[in-house]
């Protein structure tokens, strides 16, 4: 599936255009939170291995902190862009409203592919991305985190250097850290488990059993495998997931009708995540196209793998059984797809809202680092629940009462709170 044509941050602002209408927003209100606050955009010099040295290009957009710090993962991605940063970052804020955590909005990149680079590289990268940005983040001003293709580890390299410069120890400054470094239990399910919590909620309040509702997932990394081991423990099958290739740079579909197999799956996984084609055949599993998983007669569609796949080229092709989207990704709808499962009454769990679970968690570390005490894991996906089932269920009952499609529900609640903070503290 292209994503040329088109851009992200273009697609945040025509979403939050249309809540403005529907709040009625004034204009100086709409001309503030349609762009970012901040934006810091670097380079990244980094000594290779070969001994040759490299310029890697580093961003942080800080769209809105009138909620408190602005609060969002880094993502190394060969094809970052500042416009996906910029409407990443606008996601963020939405995000944290939506749930009603005291946090705003950001959302940092590096343009870099980590298949490509040894550890050592790695960590160079991370150090420099926080060399640039020492000053204008920190527990108390922009707290990031892991997000595609970064992990615990970049997380704890990236504490290390911010605590060499400010001279202290900061566990608050960033989040998703290694377990016993200042990271939470829960943290690495809370996406996937979270996106499930809002699927479950979505099924029963349309009197729709998980058993009778197999559902078709688009990725296989964190998110994707989550969401798959907490659908299954509900009873749920998942028969399709698509997977990107490393070696052919494009991604596959595995089919297997009773219903993929979590674990045998991940025992035939290369370190770069992609699934061994002759193995998976092996063992039963259709191979087909990449974007065939959203083309399967399933109740269910998980898109959990990265921004504009379900396209208006694509979304005709939508099977007539799909009841209910639930993204996993951010930014995995284009608007004019939005339009075409509006129309035909798909209920929509819109990616700020299904994906929240990582932020609450990331959140969660937070007050746990804060206090200096370490919960339970039941204890921090119990709470985690509680979170995801509320905020899901305001935006529903938002939707239901006022006849709105689920996205705009959740902008409406997301977008009031933001902005009564703005006009709270007088800045508009
Ligand atoms: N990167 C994740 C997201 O997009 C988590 C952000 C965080 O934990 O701050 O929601």
């Amino acid at each position: 599936m292209s994503n040329k044509s088109y851009n992200s941050f273009e697609m945040a602002q025509a979403q939050f255009d249309r809540v403005a209408d529907i709040l009625q927003l004034d204009q100086a209100t709409r001309e503030f939170l349609r762009v970012p606050m901040r934006e810091f955009s670097f380079s990244i010099p980094v000594r290779m291995d070969d001994g040759m040295t490299q310029i890697f290009r580093g961003f942080r957009v800080q769209h809105n902190d009138a909620r408190g710090p602005n609060k969002g993962g880094i993502r190394f991605h060969p094809q970052e862009t500042v416009d996906t940063v910029r409407a990443l970052a606008m996601w963020m804020t939405w995000k944290c409203s939506v749930v009603d955590i005291p946090l705003g909005g950001g959302k940092g990149g590096v343009i870099c592919d980590p298949h490509n680079l040894s550890l050592r590289e790695q960590e160079q990268i991370c150090r420099g991305w926080v060399r640039n940005m020492a000053n204008d983040v920190g527990p108390l001003a922009d707290v990031p985190a892991p997000d595609v293709m970064t992990n615990a580890q970049h997380m704890l390299w990236m504490l290390d250097e911010f605590e060499a410069i400010r001279r202290g120890k900061f566990p608050g400054f960033i989040t998703g850290k290694p377990v016993g470094m200042g990271g939470s239990l829960g943290r690495t399910e809370a996406t996937g488990f979270g996106v499930i919590f809002t699927l479950r909620e979505a099924l029963r309040d349309r009197g729709i059993k998980p058993a009778d509702a197999p559902a078709s997932v688009q990725g296989f990394g964190n998110v994707a495998q989550y969401a798959i081991r907490l659908y299954n423990q509900l009873g749920g099958k998942v028969v399709c997931v698509s997977c990107w290739d490393q070696n052919d740079q494009i991604s596959y579909s595995y089919r297997k009708a009773t219903g993929v197999d979590l674990d045998q799956l991940l025992g035939i996984t290369d370190k770069f995540g992609g699934i061994d084609r002759e193995k998976a055949r092996g063992l039963g599993y259709e191979i087909l196209p990449g974007d065939d998983w959203l083309t399967q007669d399933v109740v269910v569609l998980i898109p959990a793998a990265i921004e504009n796949q379900i396209t208006g080229e694509n979304v005709h092709q939508i099977k007539k059984t799909v009841r209910v989207i639930a993204e996993g990704a951010n930014g995995p709808t284009t608007p004019d797809a939005d339009r075409v499962i509006q129309e035909r009454e798909i209920f929509m769990i819109p990616d700020f809202l299904a994906n929240a679970g990582g932020v609450t968690c990331s959140y969660f570390e937070q007050v746990q680092c804060n206090m200096n005490y370490f919960w339970e894991k039941d204890e921090v996906l119990g709470k985690l629940d509680v979170k995801m089932t509320s905020a899901y269920h305001a935006v529903a009952d938002l939707a239901r009462k006022r006849n709105l499609y689920m996205r705009d529900a959740a902008y409406v609640i997301a977008v009031s709170r933001v902005v009564e903070a703005c006009k709270g503290r007088g800045w508009i």
